[in-house]
């Protein structure tokens, strides 16, 4: 079975938005704010997933994508 077009798309988007997480979670860290208030793909994270898992940094949809990814791949 072959990875159709629109999931290596998805996928290199995802890369992108890693990218620009980095640089969200340096402003976030320089404004003294503990843990992710911004997801990777740049949905908000609830502040009751926050203080359920307070070391996430995805929100519930990239949580459920990573799930259903067969090798994941964490920086
Ligand atoms: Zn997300």
């Amino acid at each position: 079975m072959k990875i159709g077009d629109a999931a290596i798309e998805l996928a290199e988007r995802r890369v992108e938005a890693e990218r620009d997480a980095g640089v969200a979670r340096i402003r976030a860290k320089l404004a003294g704010t503990s843990g992710r208030l911004v997801c990777d793909c740049g949905n908000p994270i609830g502040e009751l997933r926050r203080r359920a898992m307070p070391n996430t940094d995805t929100c519930i949809d990239c949580a459920t994508f990573l799930e259903r990814q067969p090798n994941r791949r964490r920086a």
